[in-house]
């Protein structure tokens, strides 16, 4: 039998004395079960599945970082299933690419007005050659 203890809290309701003691009793309760539809991992604790859910999961942690909770672009604000932010949001928008010309790093968005960029340069590098060749 699991018994439960509560603690009385100043405006008279019932709470646990510590989040951590709340896992405990989750732990005795059985595994801790993944609430979002499509993934359902069965974690080993009650933290486990805390991490698994905000994205912080260790190396340890048998189902790594939920790919169905809704996580924030480290890098912009968008918010998402982490399964799109860290996979297509982020090789779309986020990605970068080394320009061959200049070899700085260029994100894919912003490849082609790159690479126009430098075409208006080695046009304008052009003209001069020819300006010059034109005088000898
Ligand atoms: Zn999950
Ligand atoms: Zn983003
Ligand atoms: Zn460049």
């Amino acid at each position: 039998m699991v018994v439960i203890y509560f603690l009385q809290s100043n405006n008279g309701g019932q709470i646990y004395s510590h989040t951590y003691q709340l896992d405990m009793i989750r732990n005795l309760l059985g595994p801790s079960i993944c609430f979002h539809e499509n993934c359902k991992a069965q974690c080993e604790t009650a933290a486990e599945l805390r991490r698994h859910i905000t994205g912080i999961s260790n190396t340890n942690d048998k189902h790594g970082n939920c790919q169905e909770a809704i996580t924030k672009c480290k890098y912009c604000n968008l918010h998402g299933k982490r399964k799109f932010i860290e996979n297509k949001h982020y090789n779309t928008y986020h990605t970068t690419i080394k320009c061959d010309i200049c070899n700085l790093q260029i994100k894919l968005t912003d490849l082609r007005s790159h690479y126009n960029y430098h075409k208006e340069q080695k046009n304008r590098l052009r003209l001069k050659v020819h300006n010059y060749e034109k005088k000898i």
